[in-house]
């Protein structure tokens, strides 16, 4: 759709986070609603390059089906607008508002949704995203899960990603594979593979891993000096623990890539099983719905 800036009015917040203000609009002459990301362009090289790739990397991953689709952008001087469709929620918000673990079978369907979405990156355009977190992965409002965010994804050369200055992005240290905190070498894709794996963790245990650390200082040592996060409680299938094991090995050479990954019996199952993921979001927003019955301001996350 051509869609020019002064056709659209603002209905509510959907989030903000290091690079912008994600806002629900309308385009007025359609009534056609969608999410809009705003991000200013500054004097900072490097945070441009960051609007700059966002733009890009939604903008050509319009054909796979878990990455959040890009109906269009404009480029100004001092912004750049990105008009996307219209996501219901994101997996933080759905983590505060359920207020303890996530259901296993859920975890099953995101697990196939966001491998597909990192492959698809691999594969087709040679990229990582870099900032795999629950904050980054949305659900439609069909219960379809997409992954969004791409401001620091980075470029691969024979498989490797080299920059070092995109760790300290805000919000998350957490999620930091051991090897660039480390930066003894340079790491590829099996770094995402650890923030997916810590990412299941969060969502499983009902909580942040690192919950307890009140620096980031702390929680980077602790990614380097301890075992990685367990799933808590004894309700977990094996196939799901294994798969949890795998994405979490501290040696990045242990860590599987996505071909083994893929055929991995946690995924292999849930591509095949029928689960409700629609059915557990609209008995999840009920939720929100009793807790703020007048409001319709949408959610305005302290962390990104
Ligand atoms: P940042 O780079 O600032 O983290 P994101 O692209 O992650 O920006 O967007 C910030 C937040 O805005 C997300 O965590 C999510 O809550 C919300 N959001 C982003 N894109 C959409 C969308 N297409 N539909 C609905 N909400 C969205
Ligand atoms: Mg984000």
């Amino acid at each position: 759709i051509q869609v020019t800036i002064d056709q659209l009015s603002t209905i509510s917040l959907l989030g903000h986070g290091t690079s912008g203000v994600v806002t629900k609009m309308k385009h007025k002459p359609t009534g056609f609603e969608m999410a809009v990301k705003q991000m200013s362009i500054s004097g900072i090289e490097e945070e441009n390059k960051r609007i700059l790739t966002d733009v890009d990397v939604i903008a050509k991953s319009n054909n796979c089906k878990n990455i959040v689709k890009c109906l269009g952008y404009t480029i100004s001087e001092s912004d750049v607008w990105i008009f996307m469709e219209l996501m219901l929620s994101s997996f933080d918000e759905l983590l505060t508002l359920n207020n303890g673990p996530i259901p296993e079978n859920i975890i099953g369907k995101l697990s196939v949704s966001i491998l597909s979405a990192l492959n698809y990156l691999k594969e087709k355009h040679n990229m990582m995203h870099r900032d795999i977190k629950p904050s980054n992965i949305l659900i439609d409002e069909n219960g379809e899960i997409k992954l969004c965010d791409f401001g620091i994804s980075g470029r691969l050369v024979n498989s490797k990603a080299f920059s070092k200055n995109t760790i300290g992005n805000f919000g998350s240290a957490g999620y930091t594979a051991p090897e660039r905190i480390q930066q003894t070498s340079d790491y590829d894709v099996r770094a995402d593979i650890w923030s997916f794996g810590i990412s299941l963790i969060e969502l499983a245990n009902g909580e942040y891993p690192y919950k307890n650390c009140k620096f980031e200082f702390e929680i980077l040592s602790a990614i380097i000096d301890h075992d990685p996060p367990e799933l808590k409680g004894d309700h977990f299938s094996d196939m799901f623990k294994s798969f949890i094991k795998s994405c979490l090995q501290k040696d990045f050479r242990k860590r599987p890539k996505y071909n083994t990954l893929l055929s991995h019996e946690f995924i292999k199952h849930y591509e095949e099983a029928q689960v409700d993921v629609k059915g557990w979001l609209y008995e999840l927003l009920k939720k929100k719905e009793r807790s703020e019955p007048k409001k319709s301001e949408g959610k305005c996350s302290e962390s990104n």
